[in-house]
């Protein structure tokens, strides 16, 4: 490809909101461009690079046993309430009607969609397991599409889903995957960390996302040096015991006249904050009233809360709310006498005695407050978020360390989350019908060459690996050289991006680095004196002379 004839060139001028690097790179260097929030378009340039990304994810995956196939890109809207699919996904939704008033959403996912497929083949226990998988655009109506390619609101999603007789098969299939997606990774120079995680709106039992540490990454993972690796949302640590092993005072109403926060009750009965009870109250879709309880220096983590509940979204009461509905009063709320919501205490409650905190009433606090004999929580569980420095609760002996990082892909064992509800039946080998047990997995295309970009840059532009580069070498020609060079390469098969433009050598040399092609080959009057043509890869700052008759030879090697 001539550069002079490509669609799409680099560009100097950016948009102020491509605050990361990917976004930043991908726009100057010509490889992508908006449309609206969270909308891009893919540029010749960019489109290689997709391109070849699918092809790796295709290699891979196929060798799982999946089958490439494609479903449409509506999907009827009753098919996702059958599997309740829709309060799940809730506002991220897109939807449309037709002409004859049916409605349709526009694909997030398709379990829905993949599942209704196998159940038109009726299928026995001899078709299973069936592993299919598609290449499509997916539709979220994310509230902030941001940092580019990595999170926006289209986007062309590699989903795998499978169908099995039972648990023990899935995970043979499962397994498959997880290795299916190391090698990806591997293939795309990328250094993934596996955690366990929370199957959010895909729902169902475990699920684990393949992740790459970055600082533009807006997920937080959590690391402990003997391996153990978990998403904020499942991470577990152990809850220190500070004072387990004292004997249980009387529970005592007192005078406490101050300020609405953990700090004012800290210094006003002037014990650590550890022993105060932090009162949070939640409101879920169904308007039920959660009061969350967890000793005072811990967080409550919303999603593992969720999960405890059962709740689909939460948001915070009101100080109204908390009055009229509760009878308590914000910043002196109790779940000793509390009614009116469902009272869930971490267990971190457990190890801990003679708490303080408020009494439901205004300038009135409690003091030696003891869980299962002042109040009675309706659920015990663990829904503290884990923070930097926290013991391991897997080995126990080292401390957590929190770090950023973006979403490479995610394998889910779902279970029966949809055959359930929409009678995803097999018949087994003594003619019953059973439900079929599913897995599902995903890998977003545009994110992975975003996440390539961000691994893959320099203060000049962007490194790419070589298995996805757009081309394999990047021509440039001074003194009106590069035309028969051009020609030969071609001849041999070499992907090659010549640029032939009658500009600055320095301007060439920008856009290079910029652009990112592995291999930059320099033909010019100065280079034949030295005996051939500059050879300089683009993660190395130095380059050398090669004769002409070794140069393809050098290329094959390097792509080898
Ligand atoms: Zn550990």
């Amino acid at each position: 490809m001539r550069y002079s004839q490509l669609f799409g060139k680099t560009s100097k001028t950016v948009t102020k909101d491509a605050i990361v690097a990917s976004h930043r790179l991908l726009l100057q260097a010509g490889f992508i461009r908006q449309l609206s929030a969270g909308r891009y378009t893919f540029l010749p340039l960019g489109l290689k690079v997709c391109k070849k990304i699918e092809n790796i994810i295709r290699q891979e995956v196929e060798k799982t046993g999946a089958q490439e196939l494609i479903v449409p890109t509506l999907h009827p809207l009753e098919l996702w309430q059958q599997a309740n699919r829709d309060k799940k996904f809730g506002s991220a939704m897109m939807c449309v009607t037709d002409r004859n008033k049916a409605q349709f959403t526009l694909g997030a996912t398709a379990e829905v969609i993949m599942l209704d497929l196998v159940k038109q083949f009726a299928p026995s226990y001899k078709d299973l397991p069936i592993n299919i998988y598609q290449f499509s655009q997916k539709f979220r109506d994310e509230t902030r599409p941001s940092g580019g390619l990595l999170r926006t609101r289209e986007f062309v999603m590699k989903d795998g889903y499978s169908f099995h007789v039972d648990e023990a098969d899935l995970k043979i299939t499962y397994q498959k995957y997880w290795d299916a997606y190391l090698s990806i990774a591997q293939k795309l120079d990328l250094k993934v960390i596996v955690v366990e995680s929370d199957n959010g709106a895909i729902g169902g039992a475990v699920s684990h996302e393949f992740m790459v540490e970055s600082k533009a990454g807006e997920d937080t993972i959590v690391v402990c040096s003997c391996g153990y690796a978990a998403n904020l949302e499942k991470a577990t640590f152990v809850k220190e015991e500070n004072n387990s092993s004292e004997a249980l005072k009387p529970l005592e109403q007192v005078e406490a006249v101050r300020g609405t926060t953990m700090e004012d009750g800290v210094k006003l009965h002037q014990k650590p904050l550890w022993q105060q009870i932090k009162d949070v109250v939640f409101v879920d879709e169904t308007g039920r009233f959660i009061l969350a309880i967890i000793r005072g220096d811990y967080m409550v983590n919303e999603t593992k809360l969720k999960n405890l509940v059962g709740a689909n979204e939460l948001r915070h009461a009101s100080d109204e709310e908390i009055r009229v509905t509760l009878h308590s009063e914000p910043g002196f709320i109790s779940p000793v006498k509390l009614e009116g919501a469902l009272i869930v205490a971490d267990d971190s409650l457990l190890k801990l005695v003679n708490a303080y905190g408020g009494s439901n009433q205004k300038n009135l606090d409690l003091i030696n407050v003891n869980i299962n004999r002042d109040y009675q929580p309706n659920i015990i569980g663990d829904i503290a978020e884990a923070e930097n420095n926290y013991l391991c609760s897997k080995c126990q002996k080292e401390k957590l360390k929190l770090i950023k990082a973006v979403e490479f892909g995610n394998i889910f064992n779902i279970g029966y989350t949809y055959s359930d509800p929409m009678d995803g039946n097999f018949v087994d080998k003594d003619g019953s019908l059973k439900k079929m047990y599913m897995g599902s997995y995903g890998i977003g295309i545009g994110r992975a060459m975003a996440i390539d970009v961000e691994i893959h840059h320099d203060d000049t532009g962007i490194i790419w690996p070589k298995n996805i580069a757009p081309y394999q070498v990047h021509l440039i020609g001074l003194d009106g050289l590069g035309e028969d060079l051009y020609q030969e390469l071609l001849l041999k098969n070499i992907d090659v991006l010549f640029d032939d433009r009658d500009i600055s050598a320095g301007a060439k040399f920008a856009d290079a680095d910029l652009i990112g092609i592995p291999i930059r080959l320099v033909i010019s009057k100065r280079s034949q004196e030295k005996g051939g043509i500059e050879y300089k890869l683009r993660s190395e700052k130095e380059s050398e002379i090669i004769e002409a008759k070794d140069l393809v030879s050098k290329i094959i090697k390097f792509y080898n």
